[in-house]
């Protein structure tokens, strides 16, 4: 991945599926055998998850929450900038060591996500031995918390980013594949219903969603208690208690943010399909309303910058090529990995909506279309196993076909490796 233009963005939304059946199935082009063997649930299941994320630093995480919790048997995520956590320390590392999640929040808040900001933050973190897989963007009014420059900041220390606390386009939860640079939070606060709360819960439940319940302060009075006196913008303990009494009730897992993140992108077994050291020939990226546009010649490294009603992540680019296009040079995709049978799975993008396009691709450079899967949305697919004998996973594709619908752009974002 190389930039030349530099464009500033905010994005207000983002992009998510609530249907299930998110993966394709597995052909051989050429009709014969399959080298591959594709072993059915190895991988991680898709499940209903519910994840805590709260921001900033309240003495009410620990006086109020960190009990309420422990009772329960469950764990938060908190999201920190520097101040609290030197005052607090010794109860960050108590937290820390009874497995709650600590991800930066910027070490200004104010300041919003510069490179230093982010940096600092993370040393701080780091110095106390918790390395922080997570960035939650400051939500500070003045300064985009969120977008293409940010995620490039950020992504050079953090696993994931996810937006501030303004997430009305997050109505019950997020699906399989996950933006994981742009992760939608569902603002969880004394000012809403019980019935409001249950729908989204058993709406995860039904379609295996993730809902990341975003908060501050753990404390105030839930209108389901007092109408009169009640609302606001704290989680009364009353309020988590309900959460978790139905989390209970529908059999939803709870799980930090990192752990989420760690079980579907599983560390040092991925490939970002954008990143140079990952993909040969070298691409340079381009975002959505540059100048250049793309381009079914060539394979396009393209950044999105709209959310509208298509299948795009906006949170990092992705590797495209277009159907019509049978002459692409082959691309390979490449991770250093220790000897192995691995479980491969891909998350791929079709650019446009209602059309279902067959990937073709294959562990063998002689080969390139050996295998194939189809996808007609943003798909966390299946790519069957691999055995890894020379240290280096390679991954080459060359092309695509339209299975139904028009020829269009279908991209390659993550390839994502797991162990037996
Ligand atoms: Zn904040």
């Amino acid at each position: 991945m190389k930039k030349i233009i530099t464009r500033f963005r905010l994005i207000a939304c983002c992009v998510f599926y609530l249907c299930a059946c998110s993966l394709g199935n597995n052909t051989d082009k050429t009709g014969g055998n399959l080298p591959v063997t594709v072993v059915p649930g190895e991988y991680p299941d898709t499940e209903a998850i519910v994840s805590f994320s709260y921001d900033d630093g309240s003495d009410s995480w620990y006086n109020t929450g960190y009990p309420l919790f422990n009772e329960y048997g469950y764990k938060a995520t908190f999201n920190v900038n520097a101040a609290w956590t030197l005052y607090r320390s010794d109860w960050v590392l108590e937290m820390h060591n009874n497995g709650f999640e600590f991800a930066s929040h910027s070490y200004y808040h104010e300041t919003g996500v510069t490179d230093e900001n982010v940096e600092n933050m993370k040393l701080l973190l780091d110095g106390m031995g918790i390395s922080p897989t997570g960035f939650v963007g400051p939500g500070a009014a003045a300064t985009p918390a969120w977008g293409h420059d940010e995620v490039n900041i950020v992504k050079q220390y953090h696993r994931y980013y996810s937006q501030g606390y303004s997430h009305t386009n997050v109505p019950e939860g997020l699906s399989l594949p996950f933006d994981k640079y742009l992760l939608g939070r569902w603002g969880l606060s004394n000012s809403i219903t019980a019935a409001r709360i249950t729908r989204a819960l058993e709406d995860s439940a039904a379609n295996n969603t993730w809902i990341i319940f975003s908060g501050h302060t753990i404390g105030g009075i839930w209108i389901e208690d007092d109408p009169v006196n009640g609302g606001g913008s704290d989680q009364s303990p009353a309020l988590i208690e309900f959460v978790f009494s139905e989390i209970e009730r529908l059999g939803i897992a709870v799980k930090t943010v990192e752990e989420v993140v760690d079980m579907y992108h599983p560390r040092g077994a991925v490939i970002d399909c954008s990143s140079n050291e990952h993909q040969e020939p070298d691409l340079t990226y381009f975002e959505e309303g540059d100048p250049q546009s793309m381009d079914p010649a060539v394979w396009n490294e393209y950044w999105h910058t709209t959310t509208w009603s298509g299948p795009r992540f906006v949170g990092n680019p992705a590797v495209y090529c277009h159907t019509s296009n049978d002459s692409l040079p082959l691309m390979r995709f490449t991770l250093s990995i220790p000897n192995g049978t691995y479980r491969v799975r891909a998350e791929l993008i079709p650019y446009d909506t209602g059309r279902t396009y067959r990937v073709f691709y294959s562990f063998d450079s002689s080969n390139p279309s050996q295998l194939s899967v189809d996808i007609s949305e943003k798909t966390d697919a299946d790519l069957g196993t691999v055995t890894v004998t020379d240290g280096e996973l390679n991954l080459y594709t060359q092309n695509a076909d339209v299975v139904s619908g028009a020829e269009g752009f279908v991209g390659w974002a993550y390839v994502k490796l797991f162990h037996f």
